[in-house]
């Protein structure tokens, strides 16, 4: 009954229309599948992505040689194991491929197998997948990193920062948050229409106006904030994803304009920047190999507020201890195919709750109609979860889905504290 009986890949699409793989594996009687997300600001210690390059037929982006190392290599490995053996079935999956970066198999052919056994898992258990992860009561619902204006490499639109999102911090229930964000949108939406912005929308679901301008960009949520009866900086925070990897060269930095300028500089536009609009969140605020910066920031960080590390981390555990030992944030970002497993994943949430990390479940920017992070949020009491917009049905379907497990805990959702 909960035995792996069959393993079946196939390519599928993602949100920007790339292939990925969907993995489904069979028991006796059911099934469950998964789809792989794709990032595309990506760390270089990330796991390994496998493409065909050299198949041009889908310009080098088809996932035929992992479909087929899944239905040929992986499948056999797997046939016949207990499905609820998470980490039985991860760890042979991580010993298959042998490699630091899951180079060989790919961590996308990887984790869809690993998401999918986790499916099937709570599926024959006939229990919720958010009730199959670390937490087996008292569940907290996560608050939304809600993206609202979308820059970097998510959009066209020459903005230097990736990601200006906004947090409901007087929430006191998921919907609410949700409602909250709603509001906001809406208002922003207005506004931009008034100016002759565009209110089409980038990668993540955020707005995407021809505004190169980051203060620019910030007055206008301000502005939607106001309107909408809410107090910026208490009712609702302003967050940001800087990733600044695409932002670094030579020891410089050209966040805050196009000009490249040194790390202490930087340092001190962003208290500025912190001050002036009453950011509550900053992620990667710098490469993934200036722990100096990191360090340094850590330190002017009187106000305490949430520094993320995403390309920093790689949701890996050797760098997040390095991290740690460094002093170089207080929260990380968590991506499941960074590092390629669920178990390995769970292991980075739990460590990062043991040193008081703070932890955000992330989707990529690449993402499909799979709503396990939603689960995988409640499941860990993750503080924030960071899926997109209200917009694009990828990223809406996440926010849904917790909505349902809302509403399946009752009188027990509670959020979690935001501070
Ligand atoms: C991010 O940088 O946090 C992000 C979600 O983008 P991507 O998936 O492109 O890395
Ligand atoms: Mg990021």
């Amino acid at each position: 009954m909960s035995r792996i009986t069959k393993v079946v890949a196939r390519q599928v699409f993602d949100s920007r229309g790339n292939p990925t793989i969907e993995a489904e594996i069979f028991s006796k009687n059911t099934s469950a599948k998964a789809i792989c997300p794709s990032g595309s600001s990506t760390g270089s210690y990330e796991a390994y992505e496998k493409r065909d390059k050299s198949n041009k037929r889908y310009l080098g982006k088809s996932v035929f040689k992992c479909v087929q190392i899944i239905n040929k290599v992986i499948a056999k490995k797997i046939r016949n194991i207990n499905v609820h053996n998470q980490e039985k079935i991860d760890h042979i999956l991580i010993k298959l491929d042998g490699t630091k970066q899951k180079s060989k198999l790919g961590a996308n052919s990887i984790l869809v197998v690993s998401m999918a056994v986790k499916k099937l898992s709570s599926k024959i258990k006939k229990i919720p997948l958010y009730k199959n992860f670390l937490i087996k009561k008292n569940f907290r619902l996560p608050f939304p990193l809600m993206n609202i204006i979308n820059g970097g490499a998510h959009a066209n639109n020459g903005l230097r920062i990736q990601e200006f999102m906004i947090r409901p911090d007087s929430a006191k229930s998921f919907s609410e948050a949700i409602r909250m964000c709603f509001i906001v949108i809406n208002n922003l939406k207005k506004t931009l229409k008034k100016d002759g912005h565009s209110t089409s929308v980038g990668d993540e679901g955020g707005f995407a106006p021809m505004i190169n301008d980051n203060e620019k960009a910030l007055k206008l949520i301000v502005k939607a904030i106001n309107q909408s009866g809410f107090k910026n900086g208490k009712d609702i925070t302003i967050c940001l994803d800087v990733a600044a990897n695409e932002l670094y060269k030579k020891n410089k930095y050209s966040i805050h304009s196009t000009k490249y300028i040194n790390s202490d500089l930087t340092i001190k536009k962003y208290i500025k920047l912190i001050r002036k609009f009453k950011i509550s969140s900053i992620e990667d605020p710098f490469a993934e190999n200036d722990w100096n910066s990191w360090n340094k920031f850590m330190k002017t960080n009187f106000s305490n507020i949430q520094i993320v590390g995403d390309d920093l981390y790689v949701t890996n555990l050797e760098r997040l201890k390095i991290g740690f030992l460094n002093n170089s944030s207080n929260s990380i970002l968590i991506k499941l195919n960074q590092i390629g497993t669920v178990t390995e994943t769970l292991e980075v949430i739990k460590f990062s709750h043991l040193i008081g990390f703070k932890t955000i479940i992330s989707h990529r920017s690449g993402e499909s109609e799979d709503t396990f992070i939603a689960d995988l949020a409640v499941g860990t009491n993750s503080d924030q979860i960071k899926t997109g917009s209200l917009a694009r049905s990828e990223r809406v379907s996440k926010y849904n889905q917790l909505l349902r497990i809302e509403e399946d805990l009752g009188t027990n959702a509670k959020m979690n504290k935001m501070n």
